[in-house]
């Protein structure tokens, strides 16, 4: 076991590498620049699915996650945080619907394809069903703010430091390896480092020399106020998707190929708010009180090949990074496999495909 590791970076990533790593017996201190979940994790729609997958690989990787998160929901109180209510998707439809399900049957994922009749009876409040969808009922959803603040409490309840407010401006190279991080408190020095800094990751490593190109996109969930009660899955329809969280808020943003702002046409985050608004009450007609309560404008973390990048960087022994869009559904596991390799175990196969060395 490394004897000490700087994880830099306190959103879903960092806290669950940080809660991983201090369980196996590492002294573990997080740096954050802000306050834990300030990033992407605190802004994010939070659906927990292997859907979302373009090949095989990552597939594997994603379904494993929602085994880890189940796990973890066993041994952790994650009722506040994590809801498994299952999806209902149609933001492709005919034929790319079913050629989307018969991808998902040859992998042996728990969906099947459901037509209006049964949507309606699933969801009796949601109008406009449509003739067909993909039930995933294995998916859930999780809050990620929630996440990072039980993570990083079962991390300092097992000895880690959580630092917020601390920037870390580059890292400290003795004889080609990183030993360490120079921050807004001075230099570190820390046996590994771990960046989890998402959507800020291409600039702090290239301050190094290490390569992580990417193209983050930036991103807007909008949260209403509580209401009674009305949905119990996750609705992931052509031009909005939403979900009932266990206060009563309903979650609302669109596809992630939709990327939230529409800035060709310098479209404000209240103009986005307000157009979600007006797509989620036709989902809802009979639904009083549906009113915006915040707005919330985040950057996807993505990789330029849009997969997930961890592992040690070419020419950066003591280096580790650990960056990716869908963190929210990937951390628990992601946190698990890192501390394992840093642990001395042995490289994990499931992360064979994502190895930030293929940028280099
Ligand atoms: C609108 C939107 C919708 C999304 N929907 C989903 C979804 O449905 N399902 C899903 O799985 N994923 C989704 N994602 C993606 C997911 O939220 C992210 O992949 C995940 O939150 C990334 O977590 P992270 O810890 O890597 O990054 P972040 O949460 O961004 O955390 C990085 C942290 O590093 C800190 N930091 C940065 N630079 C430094 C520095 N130099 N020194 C110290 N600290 C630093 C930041 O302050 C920040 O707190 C969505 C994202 C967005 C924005």
């Amino acid at each position: 076991m490394a004897e000490h590791v700087i994880v830099v970076g306190g959103g879903i990533i960092g806290a669950s590498v940080a809660y991983h790593l201090a369980k196996a017996g590492a002294r573990v201190t997080v740096l954050e620049k802000a306050a834990p979940a300030s990033g992407a994790s605190s802004k994010s729609f939070g659906w927990i699915n292997a859907k979302a997958a373009q090949t095989r690989s990552y597939y594997k990787l994603r379904r494993e996650a929602i085994y880890e998160y189940l796990r973890l929901c066993e041994t952790m109180q994650m009722e506040a945080a994590v809801k498994w209510d299952g999806s209902l998707w149609w933001e492709d439809q005919g034929q790319a619907l079913l050629d989307q399900a018969t991808i998902l049957e040859d992998y042996g994922y728990e969906a099947k394809v459901i037509d209006a009749a049964r949507f309606s009876q699933m969801e009796p409040n949601v109008a406009n069903p449509p003739a067909h969808c993909i039930s995933g009922r294995i998916e859930g959803a999780a809050d990620g703010a929630e996440m990072v603040r039980l993570l990083l409490a079962a991390a300092s309840a097992n000895g880690a430091y959580i630092v917020a407010g601390c920037a870390v401006h580059g890292l400290r190279r003795e004889g080609g390896r990183i030993v360490g991080v120079d921050s807004n408190f001075g230099p570190m020095h820390g046996d590994r480092v771990v960046v989890a800094t998402g959507a800020w990751s291409q600039d702090l490593l290239a301050r190094s020399g290490v390569a992580l190109p990417m193209d983050n996109k930036t991103g807007v969930i909008v949260h209403s106020l509580p209401v009674e009660p009305v949905i119990e899955h996750i609705i992931m329809s052509p031009d909005i998707h939403f979900r009932q969280d266990s206060s009563g808020r309903i979650i609302m943003g669109e596809i992630f190929s939709g990327g939230g702002l529409d800035e060709s046409k310098s479209e404000s985050p209240v103009d986005f708010a307000q157009k979600m608004l007006g797509r989620l009450k036709l989902r809802l007609p009979d639904v009083k009180g549906l009113v915006v309560d915040r707005v919330m404008v985040g950057k996807r973390p993505v990789p330029l090949d849009g997969m997930p990048a961890v592992g040690v960087p070419k020419d950066a022994p003591g280096l580790y990074v650990a960056v990716m869009h869908s963190g929210i559904t990937l951390a628990p596991l992601i946190g698990r496999l890192v501390a394992q390799e840093i642990s001395g175990g042995k490289p994990s196969a499931l992360l064979a495909d994502f190895r930030p060395t293929r940028f280099s």
